[in-house]
Parts: structure tokens; C-alpha cells; sequence
């Protein structure tokens, strides 16, 4: 469709001519698309949630007496997970935007990752108590980065959350921080449900999931891998996915030289 591409106009150019006026906007329109699905998504993804809650609100309502007391305890559990989802869902709206917004400079703070990752260890050793999968950190305690300590925070534990929701139960997860040919190298290894690769170059878009009800249901929101590529992008850095159906998924990314620390202080410690 032209119109999509071209903003067009013809002008009569002297007695005899017309001169034609073309400007490409297919950014603009590309762009425009993009913030109309955002509001779509994010409208869609908040209705869902607001009408389970408003639901047993308007029946509770009416008769308030009429449930018995098993009924209220699920009724209770559902509007309770549903509120959680919405704010789960502004949490990461909201880190989203401030990582877009940011004017924080990489280069100002060194990022005691080692101590970083061992906060996000026991976050994830209480979600992982259902799937009980071994879980397995290698983390060279020597190794820092420059950076912005909060946004690189939700990089890595968005990815090894998510090791633990899409791998089925009792699997193995291996977590590493450590030094690859003078970069700091980050990698979180699964065998669990692994991507087609048909999804990967779509993978790290807003509410873009493989299995939506999937993904509802262990409470994602879909913007995870979007903050992880953006968190990469402010740092130079770019989400690698190594995936096989059945088999697991390898995320890795990796720091430039230039911000990679080797704290010799630590390294006298140790
Ligand atoms: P969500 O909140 O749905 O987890 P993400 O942006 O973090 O959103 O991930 C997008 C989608 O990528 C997920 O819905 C899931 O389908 C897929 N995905 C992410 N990590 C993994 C993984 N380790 N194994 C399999 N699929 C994954």
C-alpha cells in the first residue's frame, strides 16, 4: 500500500509542469504501528485481570451470604494471583520506561556482579522450591563490570526466572559470570521446553510469548526479554539465544572489553 510508504503531493511547477512531492514515512508509520500495539497490549493484558476481580466483586455483591466457604477460599486465591499479575505487569512497565528514559552513563559505577547474583541465588532458590531443578551457579567472584547496577539486576534475574518457569520440573539450570577472552561473559543454560526458531527473532519483543496462556499462567507478563534487551543495548551488549525444541535454551551475552573489571582487590582476598 503506497500510502503506507509514501506522504505524496503534486504541485503545479510553472505553466506546463507538476512537481511530485514524496516523502518516505515508512519509520514513522512502523512507528506508529508499535506505540497503537503497545496500548493495545498493555489495555488487553489489564482488562483480563480487572474482569476476574470485578466478576466475583459484582456476584459477592449481590448476595454476600449465598457462597460457601471453599467457594470464597478459591474465589479469594484467583483474585489474589490476578492482582498480583497486574502488578507485576506495572512493576515492568514502569523499570521498561525508565530504562528507555535513562541518561545514566555506563561508564560512572563499577557493578559488583558476584554480589548481584548471589542476592538473585536465593530469590531463586525460594520460587524454585515447586521444580525443584538443581540449580547451579559458577560465578568468578573477581570479575566486575562497569554499569548501572538496577537495570543489570533485572537482566539477569529475568533470565534465570525464566529458566525456572519453562523448564519442566526436577531439570537442570546452570547459571555462569566469568571471564571469556578478556570480556565478562553471562549465560544461563536450561534443558527444559526450549524455542522454535521460527519464535527467536521476535522473542525479546513486548508481550511477545510463545505460549500465551502459558506464560500467563506462571505469571509473566511478556515484558521480561524486552527489559533484558534493552538493559543490553544501553550497555553495548546484545541477547544471544542458543535454543532446540525438547532439548533447552542457552541465553548468553557478553560485556566489551572496555567494561569488564578484574578487581584485584577481591582477587588478593580470595
Ligand atoms: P514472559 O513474561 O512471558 O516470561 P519474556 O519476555 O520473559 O516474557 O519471555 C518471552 C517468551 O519467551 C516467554 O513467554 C516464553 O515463551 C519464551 N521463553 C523465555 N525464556 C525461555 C526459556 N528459558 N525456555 C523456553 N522459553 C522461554
Amino acid at each position: 500500500n503506497i500510502d503506507k510508504i509514501l506522504e505524496y503531493r503534486v504541485m503545479p511547477y510553472g505553466e506546463k509542469h507538476l512537481l511530485l512531492v514524496a516523502r518516505d514515512v515508512t519509520r514513522v508509520t512502523q512507528l506508529e504501528e508499535m506505540r497503537k500495539d503497545f496500548v493495545a497490549n498493555v489495555s488487553h493484558e489489564l482488562r483480563t485481570p480487572l474482569t476476574v476481580l470485578n466478576g466475583y466483586l459484582e456476584m459477592f455483591n449481590a448476595d454476600p451470604q449465598a457462597y460457601p466457604p471453599a467457594f470464597m477460599q478459591k474465589a479469594f486465591g484467583e483474585m489474589t494471583s490476578q492482582t498480583r499479575r497486574m502488578q507485576s505487569l506495572i512493576e515492568q512497565l514502569l523499570i521498561l520506561s525508565r530504562i528507555e528514559a535513562s541518561a545514566e552513563r555506563v561508564y560512572e559505577k563499577i557493578v559488583d556482579v558476584p554480589q548481584v547474583l548471589a542476592a538473585i541465588q536465593s530469590e531463586a532458590a525460594a520460587l524454585n522450591q515447586d521444580k525443584g531443578h538443581e540449580i547451579e551457579f559458577t560465578v568468578d567472584p573477581q570479575l566486575r563490570v562497569f554499569g548501572i547496577e538496577t537495570e543489570l539486576r533485572s537482566a539477569f534475574s529475568n533470565l534465570i526466572f525464566n529458566a525456572i518457569h519453562y523448564t519442566p520440573a526436577k531439570g537442570k539450570i546452570q547459571v555462569g559470570w566469568r571471564l571469556r577472552n578478556k570480556a565478562a561473559e553471562f549465560y544461563v543454560q536450561d534443558n527444559g521446553e526450549g524455542i522454535a526458531e521460527k519464535h527467536l527473532a521476535r522473542l525479546t519483543e513486548r508481550f511477545y510469548r510463545v505460549d500465551k496462556a502459558r506464560s500467563r499462567k506462571t505469571g509473566g507478563s511478556g515484558l521480561g526479554l524486552a527489559i533484558v534487551k534493552h538493559v543490553l543495548t544501553h550497555h553495548n551488549s546484545r541477547l544471544e539465544i542458543d535454543s532446540e525444541v525438547g532439548k533447552g535454551s542457552c541465553f548468553s551475552f557478553h560485556f566489551s572489553t572496555e567494561l569488564t573489571v578484574v578487581n584485584s582487590h577481591a582477587s588478593h582476598q580470595s
